[in-house]
């Protein structure tokens, strides 16, 4: 659908930072960039066509480069989302991120967010200081996705190169393409043109308002490890991350979510241990399912069903603030 005119007043929005690309500078005569160079502040103000969508406030929350995103930042991140929300004349929240963990962070938030109001993460692949730095237009464009009187209701949504993605389906998969954010399941949220929106369906899986995590947070989340599985595999990785004290493990598996019979059998004794094992598949794309070349049943392993290993890791790590329990951990990967 195409937006309707700004209405008046326009609505009041809180942008929240964490750093990253969108916010980052070129670093003198090398070919190198520093994330979250830029403050918040900075960023809006190079946009000053923000003003005409609505009535932006902004707050630093963190200032880094998302590759050093971790759980501290994300309750912390979670808790300023959940408070920002519970203004009652907030309307919505835009997020600034680095892109290499946007889709974690954006999936844990649409887990953990009790709110129907926008929620809007953004975030660029060029470096503010670059020649056609992305940054300025998926801001714009991020800011008219969470001014839209449509787009609540529709879980944590993700927005850059004109394209508006549900958190739990975007994936980064380019390097450094502009274009990296893809949805490899179920497709895009909509479309966005310099600030036009074109809504398509909404998620069918649960999210914010019918998340059974939405709501008070934990104050810290249990250790969870990705291991990534290839020919050859050894069982060492399995073991180390056991005795490392994981109380949860996501197999980046081959294929199906496969892994070889050496790092199976270690799989298998944590999963005996009482530790959870979770296969998703390396391919970035696919449905893991249950009991096809790995018996599931017999060895108490969880199947990761759609989701990547990182995003299966964040399901992971609040259900195991839940349950131990492989069926009950299985069924969230159902529902979720
Ligand atoms: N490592 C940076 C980050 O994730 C670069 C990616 C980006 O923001 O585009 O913050």
């Amino acid at each position: 659908m195409a937006s309707p005119a700004p209405s008046s007043p326009l609505p009041r929005i809180r942008v929240l930072a964490t750093g990253g690309t969108i916010a980052g500078a070129q670093t003198v005569g090398s070919r190198g960039y520093q994330a979250a160079a830029f403050s918040i502040e900075a960023l809006v103000s190079a946009v000053p066509q923000l003003a005409t969508l609505a009535r932006l406030e902004v707050e630093q929350v963190a200032a880094i480069g998302s590759q050093d995103m971790d759980e501290a930042v994300w309750l912390r991140l979670a808790a300023r989302t959940q408070a920002a929300l519970a203004e009652p004349d907030i309307a919505a929240v835009v997020i600034t991120h680095g892109t290499d963990t946007m889709e974690e962070t954006g999936y844990f938030l649409n887990l953990v967010v009790p709110s129907a109001k926008p929620v809007v993460l953004v975030g660029a692949m060029r470096p503010a200081t670059e020649m056609s730095a992305d940054g300025p237009m998926n801001l714009y464009n991020a800011v008219a996705v969470a001014a839209h009187p449509e787009t609540g209701g529709r879980g944590v949504l993700v927005v850059a190169n004109d394209e508006i993605h549900f958190a739990r389906e975007v994936a980064k998969t380019n390097t450094t393409q502009v274009g990296t954010f893809k949805a490899t399941h179920r497709g895009l949220a909509g479309l966005v043109h310099a600030g036009r929106l074109h809504l398509y369906a909404p998620p069918v899986r649960a999210h914010t308002t019918q998340s059974e995590f939405a709501g008070p947070l934990p104050a810290a989340l249990p250790r969870v490890d990705i291991v990534y599985a290839h020919a050859g595999m050894g069982r060492e990785l399995v073991d180390a991350a056991v005795r490392a004290g994981a109380k949860g493990l996501v197999v980046a598996g081959v294929g199906d979510g496969n892994l070889h019979a050496n790092a199976l059998s270690a799989c298998a004794a944590a999963a005996r241990a009482g530790v959870a094992v979770v296969r998703s598949s390396r391919t970035g794309g696919g449905v893991v399912e249950r009991n096809i070349e790995i018996p599931d049943d017999e060895l108490g392993f969880i199947a990761a069903d759609e989701l990547n290993p990182q995003k299966a890791r964040v399901l992971l790590m609040l259900g195991l603030t839940r349950t131990a329990a492989p069926a009950a951990l299985q069924a969230l990967f159902y529902r979720y």
